[in-house]
């Protein structure tokens, strides 16, 4: 090992755990960057009693923060009571039925089945199959194509890495996609011809989507899958226009809208769904991470009339609907997400981050006329500057300078922790944050 680890735990982490997203051979040589071991509100404290502002609320997720005695006391309950059970055959728990009903209560209208899943992985797989079956119940199984967006994230498991439009999580594989079709990211700043207005820019690229429809034949086409605001891609805000008009095109063909809300879920973007905020109308809603305030793997689908008509057609035909999993519906996990969505009642989370947006906001566009910031973009509680070599021709610094990697340690060493995709800083703070805690939160940014 080429340094000395820190202590035994970091030892053990080098020697055997295999961590997601993170070069095997380092980690093996040099060990964890950091071992998180306690959190309090927005912050996080590592092994040697450093705190850190979350700015990007752990995985996007840890919507209530960390270190919630509340919900701690409810999961030992529910743990107690039973413990576990399953949802097969009809079978329930009282912590499922509650979950269900209360998350149908805040589902957009003509949204109120819910199929319960253990992650953003699982939700976005299980949606793929529900757009299939539908299609079967239909008498139309040759709709098959899937449109998703280049730099669009929906999870890394089989099918949902050919949802996933990042080339660099399909590589070494050898997936799948013959059914994935990917289109143009929205991304404005990067993506705009010259000259060309947000407006324009959307109508391209609804006609984009427009014109691989008609060139794979709409006959064909299944389903299409969005994050309201793109997180892993960059936190990138759709450009004006873009989902009504996208919304027109696939109605126009009948293609069902998948909206990916693992992120925007839990009024990320200033509303209880992203798709509020942006007036999408989806058929299907993938949601997770805020559902439990990541506390506890709990994720779900909320199916739409159109499609559960076509789940009970299926289910009518065969018998019984066929998918599930022995964590689908996972009681202590439902009484915590039950609780979590207690407390959003009682702080009325929407009104809580519509009245930090501005602040938030203001944050990002204190920072715009720094010379190493080429754009910002943000709603609600999600936002992100990208960081740029020069601001006039938009060229970034040259990878070797390694850049990014510098700023991410000058921003833990002023205690702050962001999120880092490609030269671009998005921030998502844990909803619970307060107006002065965003202050704080851009004072270690700006330092
Ligand atoms: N969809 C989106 C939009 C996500 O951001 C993520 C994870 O970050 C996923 C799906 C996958 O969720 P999970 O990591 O829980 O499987």
């Amino acid at each position: 090992m080429n340094k000395p680890l820190l202590n035994s735990v970091a030892a053990m982490d080098a020697a055997h755990q295999i961590h997601p997203h993170t070069n095997l051979r380092k980690h093996l040589e040099t060990g964890p960057n950091e071992l998180l071991v306690r959190g309090e509100g927005i912050q996080v404290f590592d092994e040697t009693g450093k705190g850190y502002i979350e700015g990007a609320a752990a995985l996007w997720c840890s919507s209530l923060g960390f270190g919630n005695a509340r919900l701690a006391e409810v999961a030992k309950q529910a743990i107690t009571d039973l413990g576990y059970y399953h949802n097969f055959r009809g079978s329930g728990t009282p912590q499922a039925a509650q979950l269900c009903s209360k998350l149908a209560d805040i589902a957009p209208d003509g949204m109120d089945k819910i199929l319960l899943q253990s992650s953003g992985t699982e939700a976005n797989d299980t949606a793929l199959k529900l757009v299939w079956y539908y299609w079967d119940a239909m008498g139309a199984p040759q709709r098959r194509k899937i449109i998703s967006r280049h730099e669009g994230y929906h999870g890394t498991g089989t099918l949902t890495s050919c949802l996933t439009g990042k080339v660099k999580f399909h590589e070494g594989y050898g997936l799948p996609f013959s059914e994935f079709h990917y289109v143009t990211q929205p991304y404005y700043y990067r993506k705009a011809e010259e000259g060309e207005s947000e407006q324009e820019f959307s109508t391209r690229l609804a006609n984009e989507i427009e014109e691989l429809i008609l060139r794979e034949g709409p006959e064909t086409v299944a389903a299409f899958w969005a994050e309201p605001v793109m997180g892993s891609g960059g936190a990138i805000t759709p450009p004006a226009g873009y989902f009504e008009k996208v919304q027109a095109v696939l109605d126009k063909y009948g293609v069902l809208f998948v909206a990916d809300e693992v992120i925007c879920g839990f009024a990320r973007t200033g509303e209880m769904w992203g798709s509020q905020t942006y007036g999408i109308k989806p058929d299907l809603i993938c949601c997770a991470k805020a559902l439990s305030a990541a506390v506890i793997p709990i994720s779900a689908v909320i199916v739409g009339e159109r499609v559960f008509e076509g789940m009970m057609a299926q289910s009518d035909k065969r018998g019984s609907f066929t998918h599930g999993y022995t964590y689908s519906g996972h009681p202590v996990a439902c009484a915590v997400a039950h609780e979590v969505l207690t407390i959003y009642e009682e702080m009325d989370l929407v009104a809580h981050v519509k009245s930090l947006e501005s602040a938030f906001l203001g944050g990002f566009k204190a920072l715009e006329d720094h010379p190493l910031v080429g754009n910002i973009d943000g709603v609600g509680l999600i936002g992100a500057l990208e960081v740029v070599a020069d601001k006039k021709t938009r060229a970034i610094h040259d990878p070797a300078l390694a850049v990014m990697p510098m700023l991410d340690r000058l921003t833990r060493k002023h205690g702050l922790i962001t999120r880092l995709i490609g030269n671009r800083i998005a921030l998502a703070p844990p909803q619970i944050i307060t107006e002065a805690e965003v202050g704080e939160m851009f004072t270690r940014l700006k330092a």
